[in-house]
């Protein structure tokens, strides 16, 4: 089964925005068992929408538009589309009983405008949108569906998830069965994630499975795929022999992100969490925070960035931060002190100098130390994270939640303190 994959917007060819659409798509795609095999981006022109269109619905079964379906002249191509499939356009009641609704409710004026929203090619089905004006539409073509989505991801994500999919599992089954895991690791190299699985995977691969690997910062994700009726098989086996030969840094599958398996951690174990943050300026908070649930476990985050603050809210003596700031006995002193206040099972502190001005000889630019705190003691790590300020916060909490992971790590094998 052949897809393809059309995202009209002028704006994407300036690189004004990033295409989006083309990686989440993508992957929706190929974990279902399509196959992605051409992806084009088009200006909003009617004349380059026709040409990229009436091309791709000749070659490909399946055909995916996103874009121009809104309300301004810019918008078009659920016109272009209508005329040259000869198809006219005819109004759907139920979707402009839905613009009207979207209006009133949020007690907005609706500009006259908005109701071209409602004209569909005729003989399509339409795809409701739940956080939008402009529905997705399915049109049938010779060889099999173009599916026309609204390009704001707000709108077109969860179109997809609840209506694009299981119309494509209906209307074109994927003709391969593809079975596909991650597993996510934690403080380990890429080659030597591959050194310490290939050999032991090869059985495997020798019967179809495939490995890839993903690094990404501060996280390696070892991706398996296998197809046919063996493949779900063949993939659980190939897991357990992962999560053996990596059992130190695995923290995860598929979609999970490490602040997730804290706050599940922390759950499960009805244990909570305080942070005291100078270089990562409330990242690790705002991570943290990110994951549904968190409010159980997570009792404060305090950004003390100054010398003045980390005084006045923790109680840190002056001759100390004077001495350096950024140093393993502040981040002790930092994990330490708002772990008391806040009476918490774990606390973590950062302080580093994420640059690029600020860096000594003795503490270059992307020196970080970072603490954790439990009622058994404080471990300290020093880091260099090199790098820009935004990857410098994002690399530091990373190292700073793995932290908990390895002590939960260690307990299971020992326990004891740290
Ligand atoms: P609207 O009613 O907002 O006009 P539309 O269906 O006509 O919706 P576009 O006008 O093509 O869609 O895009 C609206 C916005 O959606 C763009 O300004 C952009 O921010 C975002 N967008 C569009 N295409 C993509 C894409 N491929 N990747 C990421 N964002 C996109």
């Amino acid at each position: 089964m052949r897809a393809e994959l059309i995202n009209t917007g002028s704006e994407l060819l300036l690189g004004r925005v990033l295409n989006t659409h083309q990686q989440w798509i993508g992957k929706q795609l190929t974990e279902a068992g399509y196959e992605l095999a051409i992806q084009q981006t088009v200006p909003d022109t009617g004349s380059s929408i026709e040409v990229a269109v009436s091309g791709a619905i000749e070659r490909s079964e399946l055909v995916i538009v996103t874009g121009g379906l809104g309300p301004t002249g810019d918008d078009m191509t659920r016109q272009r589309i209508a005329e040259f499939l000869e198809v006219s356009l005819v109004e759907h009641q139920e979707t402009r009983d839905r613009i009207i609704s979207h209006f009133q409710k949020r007690n907005r004026p609706m500009p006259e405008s908005v109701m071209v929203q409602a004209q569909v090619p005729e003989g399509s089905t339409v795809l409701p949108n739940e956080h939008g004006t402009a529905p997705g539409l399915a049109v049938p073509t010779s060889k099999g569906w173009l599916i026309l989505l609204p390009g704001p991801p707000r709108e077109l994500r969860p179109m997809y998830t609840a209506y694009v999919a299981p119309f494509l599992i209906e209307e074109l089954p994927p003709t391969r069965q593809m079975v596909t895991r991650t597993i996510k690791t934690m403080g380990i190299g890429e080659s030597v994630v591959e050194e310490c699985i290939n050999k032991e995977l090869s059985k495997f691969v020798a019967k179809g499975l495939e490995i890839g690997y993903c690094a990404r910062m501060g996280e390696v994700d070892v991706r398996m795929v296998a197809y046919g009726s063996s493949g779900p098989r063949l993939i659980k086996e190939s897991e357990v022999i992962v999560r053996q030969c990596l059992e130190k840094y695995v923290f995860g599958v598929d979609e999970d992100r490490l602040e997730d398996f804290v706050v599940r951690g922390l759950t499960e174990r009805n244990q909570t969490l305080v942070v005291a943050e100078s270089c990562t300026g409330g990242y690790l908070a705002h991570r943290l925070t990110n994951v549904s649930g968190a409010s159980a476990v997570f009792l404060a985050g305090h950004c003390v960035y100054s010398n003045e603050s980390k005084e006045s809210i923790l109680g840190l003596p002056r001759t100390a931060l004077e001495k350096g700031a950024v140093s393993q006995s502040v981040a002790r002193e930092m994990a330490e002190r708002i772990r008391v206040l806040h009476e918490a099972d774990y606390a973590l502190a950062t302080t580093g100098i994420a640059g690029p001005t600020g860096g000594t000889e003795e503490k270059p630019v992307g020196t970080v130390y970072i603490a954790i705190s439990t009622a058994q003691g404080t471990r300290v790590i020093k880091e260099f994270n090199s790098c820009d300020r935004e990857t410098f916060k994002h690399v530091t909490s990373q190292q700073a939640l793995n932290l908990i992971r390895r002590e939960w790590y260690k307990k299971t094998r020992h326990s004891g303190g740290l």
